[in-house]
């Protein structure tokens, strides 16, 4: 075993030999650090290369919806998460204005704080919904990934790669040194984000167009508490004199840390020349959307992006699999793309590490491309349609045909008159309003992801058909594909959500007290296909009590049914009752899901 400079022993491999390790990982964004994390949680040998210096420097994503923070909460570094992020009180009410200082046009109560909706995300998940900018996302999860096992190369770039029957030679280059180097991988994970350069390698197919709209971004710092404090959101739009020219639907002045720290979002004409962004431009361009003429602000950074409409209809080949914005790229309406990368590697990562350890066949990783493709089709046109959806403002406005700044003013302003025509834009201002739920309270979308594959064994039945609308309503289920619907359940001390019994790292059978004979069924079947995979026994007097009595609802078997749930969360098969043969019925099944059938 090597000696190194600073004394230590461990298995590092000297320089000059070829680097080896189960997973490479390119990429420490969202999905490349969270990949990490999750594999050396699982104990799997990993490593992330990254060609920068540090994680991202923008604040970027935000939005983190319920089914990322049910991740971070499963790794164990939700409280990490929560303590950097504006909690869920503070990024409620999303605002359309003429600017900070300047009119308000309506205020719509965002991700699942109306008290109308707030049930439904409380029932739906132990989690809610929280603002936490990605430049402080991503240290926490590379630092956990690191802390847990993950050797972390920052400046150090993916060049190319060659893959043979067993594994994956990526050649690389320190940045700092220009050296190259080959790193020896069994499987290989692109999260090189949407320029991705091991997409590209590996040819993977894709539907729809890049940089269909240009964006730019302004940081800045000011403190407008004044203006903000007593309506505290994430999001102010700005109905502003080409404010709908590219981008992302509308101006927006986004809130990073309140109230003093921000984001403005402006567009451009991508068919042009891109727009030189300097100190006294990003300033004025501030100043314009804050209303405020004279303000004093600190730009702290400028930078310009391409809106996207594209998504990979596969996600892999042979040893190699991309994630996150690799394979989904879209605006960031619905704020879908972070949390959908976390997501991509939480469905990918327990698959490789029970296919390294032997304990499934490598036919388990096909499913990876079945499962989240579709994903990333529907987020991809959920974001665009929400960004297009901006129009409507404009339209009932109307501003489509204001050609000067004062005949949009004029426009605006005839929403207050007693006229037929102001009555007709107050009433259409309504179903405006109403149409941008789909943008910020769509928790279909965020939760309702249903799995179709190899590893969902289906019993024949099929989704209840939904009785509110998919997009904006999630509505939980056990149908085989379905995500693990949430309760709480626990004992007299202790209040546990149901995702808390069914931990990342095994399969889990829940059943009820008539049920109790599938525990040594489920101890005999895990003997013998040597994975780990547990009982959980819900029921009075035993270690779970279903508190509420809501599992018993949810939960559309018998009591002496069970659900087999898979580390992610989402039900792999389900039997409604016992049947004469518990331990043939959950082998078979065991068999599908581990591609051993
Ligand atoms: C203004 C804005 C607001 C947004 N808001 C939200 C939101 O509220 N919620 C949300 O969920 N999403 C949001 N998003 C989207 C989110 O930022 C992306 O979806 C997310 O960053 C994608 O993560 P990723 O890990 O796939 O890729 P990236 O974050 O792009 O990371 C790619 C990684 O790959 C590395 N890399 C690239 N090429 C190489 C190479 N050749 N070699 C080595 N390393 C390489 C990079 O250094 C980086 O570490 C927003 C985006 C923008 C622009």
């Amino acid at each position: 075993m090597p000696v190194f400079d600073d004394g230590q022993t461990e298995t590092r491999t000297p320089v000059s030999s070829v680097v080896e390790t189960d997973v490479l990982i390119v990429g420490s964004g969202p999905a490349g650090a969270s990949a990490a994390l999750l594999l050396s949680t699982l104990g799997v040998d990993n490593m992330v290369i990254t060609k920068y210096r540090w994680t991202a420097n923008t604040p970027r994503a935000h939005i983190t919806n319920q089914r990322a923070m049910e991740i971070f909460r499963d790794m164990g570094i939700e409280d990490q998460v929560l303590a950097d992020a504006t909690p869920h009180h503070l990024v409620g009410d999303t605002v359309f204005c003429t600017s900070i200082a300047g009119e308000e046009i309506g205020r719509i109560h965002t991700w699942g704080t109306h008290p109308a909706r707030e049930a439904d995300y409380q029932l739906a998940s132990p989690c809610l919904v929280v603002d936490i900018p990605q430049n402080y996302l991503e240290p926490i999860l590379v630092k956990n990934a690191t802390v847990r096992g993950t050797q972390t190369r920052f400046s150090t770039e993916y060049l190319s790669h060659v893959q043979d029957a067993d594994g994956v030679d990526v050649l690389a280059r320190d940045r700092l040194t220009g050296a190259e180097y080959t790193i020896r991988a069994k499987y290989l994970i692109g999260a090189d984000g949407a320029r991705s350069k091991v997409a590209a390698d590996i040819g993977l197919p894709y539907e729809g167009a890049m940089d269909i709209a240009g964006s730019m971004n302004i940081t800045f710092k000011a403190d407008i508490e004044r203006y903000v404090g007593h309506r505290p959101s994430v999001l102010y739009w700005v109905i502003q004199p080409g404010a709908n020219v590219g981008g992302i639907g509308a101006g927006l002045v986004r809130m990073v840390r309140p109230w003093n720290e921000w984001l403005i979002v402006w567009g451009y004409d991508i068919n042009e020349e891109p727009p030189a962004v300097d100190e006294a431009a990003a300033t004025q361009i501030v100043r314009d959307l804050l209303g405020m003429p004279d303000i004093d602000v600190e730009i702290t950074g400028t930078s310009l992006w391409g809106n996207n409409e594209m998504y990979a209809k596969h996600l892999q080949k042979g040893r190699v699999f991309c994630a996150g914005d690799a394979i989904h790229r879209h605006p960031p309406s619905n704020g879908l793309g972070s949390n959908t990368s976390i997501q991509d590697s939480y469905n990918l990562a327990w698959k490789l590490a029970l296919v390294l350890r032997g304990q499934a066949d490598r036919s388990l990783l096909d499913t990876y491309s079945a499962e989240r493709a579709p994903v990333a089709e529907r987020i991809v046109r959920r974001a665009n349609r929400s960004s297009r959806e901006f129009v409507q403002f404009f339209e009932v406005l109307g501003l489509l045909d204001a050609t000067t700044e004062a005949e949009m003013v004029a426009a605006i302003e005839e929403r207050k008159a007693n006229t037929p025509e102001g009555a007709a834009k107050r009433a259409a201002l309504v179903a405006a309003m109403e149409l941008k739920n789909y943008e910020f309270n769509a928790h279909g979308v965020d939760l309702g992801q249903f799995y179709r594959s190899a590893a969902i064994v289906s019993d024949g039945s099929s989704l209840p058909a939904p009785g509110r609308d998919a997009d904006l309503y999630y509505e939980m289920s056990t149908v085989p594909g379905s995500r693990l619907p949430h309760a709480w359940v626990g004992d007299t001390m202790h209040r546990t959500a149901m995702m808390d019994l069914a931990p990342y790292d095994r399969f889990t059978l829940v059943t009820g007290i008539a049920g109790e004979a599938w525990a040594s069924v489920v101890d005999k079947v895990a003997h013998e296909f040597g994975i780990p995979l547990g009982t959980v026994v819900i029921g009075p007097g035993q270690e779970v009590t279903d508190l509420y009595y809501d599992w018993a609802k949810l939960r559309e078997i018998d009591e002496s049914g069970a659900v087999l749930v898979r580390p992610d969360k989402h039900i792999a098969w389900r039997s409604v009752t016992l049947p004469e043969d518990p331990e043939g019925a959950l082998r078979t099944a065991m068999r599908q899901i581990l591609g051993k059938a």
